[in-house]
């Protein structure tokens, strides 16, 4: 069973992955003893005053895996399902995910258990406010840089700014990155992952001999990332024939009115009812027969179980983790390609990136030189993950996990820490 073996606990799934990377490329055991667990890892209470008067508490988390190559860097959700274990696990994808894109950083990861649609504007600005209070001693533009995760957005991000501003008595916008573009944001960061995810799934349809024009795809998860990848992919000329939200999908044939179907969900702020849709779950929304499939909601959607009947050519990860390993070898052994996550949804950080440059440099660019700048970083990442899957034998996850571990490897050598 997959929870027996741990499969489904991603803590366990990324400390497997890094010890797999380090006897692979035959590395100290060093390497992996310091990979295995965040170095820093912090437990908040976050209380928060609801507007009728009465306290919440809430309890948030920021992991610091590794920052042998730079500050540490990873977004910040906000969900229920938010727990120690999945935030340590988060910040060790952060840290491959950095290392691969060759950007100058570690791996971080926040997050505060909590349904932010049992709060109203006021309370989540609370909250934002106090988790920043709770963990300001350990972040910062040089130490560790928030961004966006799940339902966190660029007004959640100027809220945490301002207060660690507040507390600086100086204005630190390279504190966290993903904000609204008035305040430092960067052109071209609300749609980077969605728009990086596109880019590599098309380079990857091209060498594998699969015409991107007429494919059909499948979108769980219509947040920035799905929605944006439906987006850019029916713009490129694929057929989007299903999508989806936590309450469950639309399926046309014929392929889905993408710019309907986004004013549908900006004025109904869901999906469910849009009309020239039929309603699916989102179960059946992954096993349908499409070409390329693309989860972009949460972790564990693709397990042992369904992994079988999953019948698309391609499955790109625009999500963090929704693969599990037993899923993958399964995907592996039917010729199914999966682009990883930690190379499928890097646009988002890699834009970040940009960003946190722009802010420390104060100098700002063009949307077209961020889009630019994202495509080179993409194909560069892709590159060295492919030289690795051609040399090793290995799937693009495993490859991927080589060219990280071997970056950080190098780093934390050179520093003196593996003596
Ligand atoms: N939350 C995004 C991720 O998982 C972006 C992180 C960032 O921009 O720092 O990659």
């Amino acid at each position: 069973m997959a929870e027996a073996d741990g499969s489904l606990n991603p803590y366990l799934r990324a400390r497997e992955a890094f010890r797999d990377a380090v006897e692979r490329l035959g590395l100290e055991p060093a390497v992996y003893e310091i990979l295995k667990q965040p170095l820093r890892f912090l437990e908040v209470a976050v209380p928060v005053v609801r507007d009728d008067g009465s306290l919440a508490v809430f309890t948030g988390y920021r992991s610091q895996h590794n920052d042998a190559l730079g500050p540490t860097k990873g977004g910040l959700r906000f969900h229920p399902s938010v727990t120690a274990d999945e935030v340590r696990a988060l910040s060790m994808w952060m840290t491959v995910k950095s290392a691969l894109l060759g950007l100058p950083y570690g791996g971080g990861k926040g997050g505060i258990a909590v349904d932010v649609d049992t709060l109203s504007e006021r309370e989540i600005e609370r909250l934002s406010r106090e988790y920043i209070r709770a963990v300001s001693l350990i972040i910062g533009p040089e130490k560790d840089i928030p961004a966006p995760d799940v339902s966190t957005n660029p007004q959640i991000m100027a809220w945490m700014v301002d207060e660690y501003s507040r507390i600086r008595g100086e204005n630190t916008f390279g504190l966290i990155t993903g904000k609204p573009l008035v305040i430092g944001g960067s052109p071209g960061r609300l749609e980077a992952t969605g728009r990086g995810l596109i880019h590599a799934t098309r380079a990857l349809a091209r060498e594998m001999g699969l015409a991107f024009e007429g494919a059909t795809v499948a979108v769980q998860g219509f947040g920035n990332v799905g929605s944006v990848a439906a987006l850019l992919a029916s713009r490129a000329g694929a057929r989007v024939v299903a999508v989806s939200d936590k309450e469950g999908g639309l399926y046309r044939a014929q392929g889905l009115d993408l710019d309907r179907l986004l004013a549908y969900k900006r004025d109904h702020r869901r999906l469910a009812g849009f009309p020239e849709a039929e309603p699916i779950t989102n179960a059946q929304l992954l096993e349908l027969p499409v070409d390329i499939l693309i989860p972009a909601a949460l972790e564990n959607q693709i397990t042992a179980e369904n992994a079988p009947r999953i019948q698309a050519r391609i499955v790109a990860e625009g999500a963090n983790g929704p693969t599990t390993p037993e899923a993958d070898r399964i995907l592996f052994d039917k010729g199914v390609m999966v682009l990883p996550d930690v190379l499928g949804n890097a646009g988002g950080v890699t834009v970040s990136y940009f960003e946190w440059v722009q802010n420390q440099t104060r100098y700002y660019w063009t949307e077209t030189e961020v889009n630019e700048r994202l495509e080179t970083f993409m194909t560069r990442a892709m590159t060295a993950m492919h030289r690795m899957h051609a040399r090793y034998g290995v799937p693009l996850r495993q490859a991927a996990y080589l060219v990280a571990t071997a970056r950080v490897a190098e780093a934390m050598r050179v520093r003196g820490w593996l003596k």
